[in-house]
């Protein structure tokens, strides 16, 4: 493997128009905030960079929406999110935004130098235009009727009906979402990256010296390639975005996937006027974190970008992970199918590392995964309590009560110890070796392997059971899960941030380095520990339940909201209405008709007779209930025979969704044969 000189790691920028939940976290910023704290500790030289992504058209049409300008959308996402990686502990060196000025610049600088060597290739096509608001429509701006399901409000990039991907020329009727009207076609000008001209050198750069990439990401690029690749424009009609800082450009702003990677060269030169080391020498390893969904843009077309500028370094790697449904679901904002991290917190107060944990164990790294609270629970109270808590907590506790807190001579050891002892020091490069090669699950597995390596050994040996007779060798066994102790701090560190400073604040150990891990000499006889508390808490089933139950109400409220009323009937005359006679009446008796599932007989005082009235209702009333029960009639509907019997007029009932009948009563008492009207 190539050693290199320092690091630069990148994470997809998350766009600023929603909050961030544990899809985001899985897939991208828990592990390039493994690597890049694992990166650290070994001395590394290392940045790690991320911003919000504050551009194109999804920003602009909710901010159309609230009434308010994008930039106030951007605002609140950029403020909202930024927290929400900061309480997470997720360590970027800087969190910055592609609406700041230096972006701009960056981003225009980067376009410019490509335009000046000729990169782009020029082309005018047709677009929708409206007229009264003066300006070109973007797909999401345009609406008109889904050619294939008749849906009036398609968007001119898709039918949300119906789900078929539309282009806006195929909409029936368009109209302008701005100013209602009917658009016109325009020729616009645009400029291309021409990625077809690029395609021998990508496939050589990625399909020939990149066979490590993930299997995920190297078949994805495979089959972009495989399918040949075309020009892509680079510039977009809108008013909201870095302006194309060309002459002839009024009214167009670079395309969001162009600046929005450029957004990294940006914050990187807002950190560190150093910041050409990192993007432009060849002995620095550049390695992006990102979600399957950006694979085509930081393989294929970012890297073509970086390359046709040429002063640039390309990406040493690009470990994108695979999606994390939740509760055998997708994860969904607009359904509000999700565990938003600021939610979780609020439940879950001093538990990020919980989190943390639960998603590093059950990472989406290879294939699609799924989040349940149930797992989470499980991963909580059987491991993280189970083991990792309880084998710290007996040794700080027994150190305590023996020693005082100081950590007492290792005198001889036998050989369970020294198995023991060589087996503390091959964990560093078991968790190494899987980080070095984006492994996360299963470096976090071998980082708990320890932890279950002291667990074991405390059982084994049992100082409590031994203190009694031979308090010698109790010393020997506690300074050996003291060592062990010391190790996990160093070990779990890129995992579990939060709890291994409390830890090492117990232990009363210095900042970890990586360099000693392994080592079996860490806390010196005599060192001071200090009183610990618990490490990890259980997680009780009622707050789980809870959890479960805020999903399944969400589930129910997205039922409701989809459901269909059905339209209206055409219109009556009221001489049509008033042709109806519908009043009010009295169950006074009701039986099962015999060998029917739904029919009930029912005795009917309607004011002006008692009679008797055959109704489909048996499944979901039964007779004693309604008996004495005010309900609405039909009197003047012809008789039928059902069943043999004779049914004079019908009981009024409301149908839901599903179904089910129920009656129409007033809301208040009143006579029998009242008219509704
Ligand atoms: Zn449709």
């Amino acid at each position: 493997m190539k050693k290199f000189k320092r690091y630069l790691v990148t994470s997809a920028l998350p766009y600023a128009n929603g909050p961030i939940h544990i899809g985001h976290l899985a897939g991208v910023y828990i592990p390039s905030d493994i690597y890049t704290r694992y990166l650290r500790i070994k001395g590394e030289d290392v940045i790690s960079i991320c911003g919000s992504d504050e551009h194109g058209v999804p920003i602009t049409l909710k901010a159309r929406k609230e009434g308010v300008s994008p930039q106030q959308i951007v605002d609140r996402y950029h403020e909202l999110n930024k927290k929400a990686f900061k309480d997470f502990g997720i360590a970027f060196d800087i969190y910055s935004r592609t609406s700041n000025k230096i972006h701009y610049d960056t981003a225009s600088e980067f376009f410019l130098n490509l335009y000046n060597k000729g990169e782009f290739t020029e082309k005018v096509s047709n677009q929708y235009y409206d007229e009264e608001a003066d300006c070109f429509l973007a797909d999401r701006y345009i609406m008109g009727t889904c050619p294939h399901c008749g849906n009036e409000n398609a968007y001119g990039d898709q039918c949300e009906k119906c789900g078929t991907s539309l282009s806006p020329t195929d909409l029936i009727n368009p109209r302008s979402t701005i100013s209602g009207g009917k658009p016109l076609m325009r020729e616009t000008l645009h400029w291309y990256l021409p990625l077809d001209k690029y395609e021998p050198w990508l496939k050589k750069w990625i399909l020939e010296d990149h066979k490590e990439w993930k299997v995920n990401v190297y078949g994805q690029c495979k089959s972009w390639l495989d399918q040949g690749l075309q020009p892509r424009a680079v510039s977009r009609d809108l008013d909201w975005g870095v302006p194309v800082p060309v002459k002839g450009a009024k009214g167009k702003v670079l395309y969001v996937w162009f600046d929005a990677p450029i957004g990294y060269i940006s914050a990187t030169k807002e950190l560190t006027p150093d910041w050409e080391k990192y993007w432009k020498d060849p002995e620095t390893k550049m390695v992006h974190f990102i979600g399957k969904d950006n694979i085509v843009f930081h393989c294929i077309i970012f890297p073509s970008m970086l390359n046709a500028e040429g002063s640039f370094i390309l990406p040493e790697n690009v470990p994108a992970n695979e999606f994390l449904n939740l509760e055998n679901d997708k994860i969904s904002t607009s359904r509000n199918w999700a565990v938003w991290l600021h939610e979780y917190l609020e439940d879950f107060p001093g538990r990020q590392d919980v989190l943390r944990y639960a998603l590093c164990a059950n990472a989406p790294e290879t294939k699609d995964n799924d989040f349940t609270w149930k797992d989470f629970q499980a991963r909580n109270n059987n491991e993280l309590v189970a083991i990792l808590g309880n084998f710290v907590n007996r040794t700080l506790v027994l150190t305590n009560n023996y020693y005082g807190g100081k950590v007492p001579e290792r005198g001889k050891t036998n050989k369970y110890d020294n198995e023991v002892l060589a087996e503390i020091a091959k964990f560093k490069a078991g968790v190494e070796v899987n980080l070095e090669t984006y492994r996360f699950r299963e470096a976090l597995k071998e980082a708990m392997n320890l932890a279950r390596l002291g667990n074991k050994y405390l059982a084994d040996t049992e100082p409590w059971k031994v203190v009694k007779t031979d308090p010698e060798r109790v010393k020997t066994i506690m300074n050996i899960a003291l060592q062990i102790t010391a190790n996990l701090t160093i070990i779990c560190e890129p995992f579990l941030p939060f709890s291994m400073e409390k830890l090492r604040s117990w232990l009363n150990y210095t900042a970890p380095k990586w360099s000693n891990a392994g080592k079996v000499d860490l806390l010196l006889p005599g060192h001071a520990t200090n009183k610990p508390e618990l490490l990890f808490d259980k997680i009780e089933d009622d707050a789980i339940n809870r959890q479960i139950e805020k999903l399944m109400n969400t589930k129910k409220a997205n039922e409701a909201a989809n459901v269909k009323v059905i339209p209206a009937k055409d219109p009556i005359t009221f001489d049509d209405f008033t042709k109806i006679d519908i009043r009010t009446a009295t169950i006074i008796e009701a039986e099962k008709v015999p060998k029917t599932v739904k029919l009930l007989k029912l005795k009917i005082d309607t004011g002006i007779d008692v009679r008797t009235i055959v109704s489909g209702i048996a499944e979901y009333y039964v007779p004693e209930d309604i008996i004495g029960k005010q309900i609405s009639i039909i009197a003047n509907l012809e008789p039928r025979k059902i069943k043999g019997i004779e049914s004079r007029g019908m009981i009024l009932m409301a149908e839901d969704k599903d179904g089910k009948l129920v009656l129409v009563s007033p809301v208040k008492k009143v006579d029998n044969g009242s008219m509704i009207k």
